[in-house]
């Protein structure tokens, strides 16, 4: 399938000029710098490398990709506004997104002024690639948005490859919990597919909500346009030092012990709610989280709030459905406990 990057890109995209920040014009790291009207005094005085480098080339050994097909957001939310900024010509163009999913996607099109076309998942969170078909060949719709594991429903959506192979838009596949998951991810597909955008963040398995840190994998080419219209210093340099000081070999491993342990407290999690007579279905889960059916969730959500448990109430996207973050073994023990106690 030929795809071409190019025609899919907003013209005046195509055409913008850039903003040059002093430290596009002078890369070195030696002298005196006199050139960005910063303030000689002071540690945080000085602007940030706006390509975020160091951080770049650790992700690019430890994932083996090249720095030239990783971007860096302030958070997945600015992966996912670039991409309708990029590609999408606000009126005109369309995005389609499976619901129910991550509500970022439908929020950043409604911003941007893009038609979204949400098609609803099957009765197994799964797309239904018959209703999907005639969408494909639109030239108008330019990006398909797949969460995988998908928020909230928990599972691993399954037709993703007939999508790649069939659609010559951008293919958006959102992995932000991909570490929690035992899928490959579509990260190792780029060469393959220049058409294919894969975002991952720093917020679930990696534990840096707070710094806001979203990663996108693609081709060089599709890179190139999202360091063209992203704000020129867009991560923060405290910033960037959190994320360095977690990717050396030590930190690493913490972090993939403390999969294994959110992963375990999961299954222990799962096993407890079972026998809950409240408890009616629980959906199955390559996340850190629980998507589960109750027999009425806005009352259990408004008991466990009155005890101090916040879970999220999602009986306005899934009829009597409650998802739960995995916390600590003492959290999740709270959390048991509570809904043990609950009568109606
Ligand atoms: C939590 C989450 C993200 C992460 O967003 P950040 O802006 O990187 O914190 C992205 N996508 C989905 C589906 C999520 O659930």
């Amino acid at each position: 399938m030929e795809i071409n990057i190019q025609n899919l890109i907003r013209k005046n995209i195509l055409d913008l000029k850039p903003y040059s920040s002093a430290r596009d014009e002078f890369e070195g790291e030696n002298g005196i710098f006199l050139d960005a009207n910063e303030n000689p005094f002071g540690e945080l005085n000085r602007y940030p490398d706006p390509y975020q480098r160091k951080i770049k080339q650790k992700l690019s050994t430890i994932n083996q990709i090249a720095a030239e097909h990783i971007f860096l957001g302030n958070g997945s939310d600015e992966v996912i506004d670039l991409a309708f900024r990029i590609f999408c010509e606000p009126g005109k163009d369309k995005v389609l997104t499976f619901s129910p999913t991550y509500g970022m996607y439908e929020v950043s099109a409604n911003i941007n002024n893009v038609e979204l076309i949400d098609m609803a998942l099957n009765n197994d969170f799964q797309i239904d690639l018959e209703t999907l078909k005639p969408y494909l060949n639109d030239a108008n719709l330019k990006i398909i948005f797949i969460c995988s594991p998908n928020n909230p429903t928990g599972n691993s959506i399954k037709t993703v490859d007939y999508i790649l192979e069939n659609f010559k838009g951008i293919v958006f596949i959102d992995e932000a919990y991909i570490d929690f998951s035992p899928e490959e991810s579509f990260r190792n597909q780029i060469k393959n597919y220049p058409n294919i955008i894969v975002s991952q963040t720093f917020s679930k398995a990696w534990g840096m909500a707070s710094v806001r840190v979203g990663i996108a994998y693609a081709s060089e080419e599709i890179i190139k346009f999202y360091n063209k219209v992203k704000p020129p210093y867009n991560i923060s340099q405290p910033n960037q030092n959190a994320i360095l000081k977690i990717l050396d070999d030590d930190h690493i491993k913490l972090v993939s012990e403390n999969i294994n342990l959110i992963l375990s407290e999961k299954k222990n999690l799962i096993q407890s709610l079972r026998p809950l007579d409240l408890v009616k279905k629980i959906y199955p889960s390559d996340t850190n989280f629980i998507l589960m059916e109750v027999e009425n969730a806005d009352g259990i959500y408004q008991k466990l709030v009155e005890e101090n448990v916040i879970v999220r109430n999602r009986n306005s996207v899934i009829k009597n459905c409650l998802r739960i973050t995995v916390g600590s073994p003492e959290e999740n023990k709270k959390l048991i406990e509570t809904l043990r106690k609950i009568k109606f």
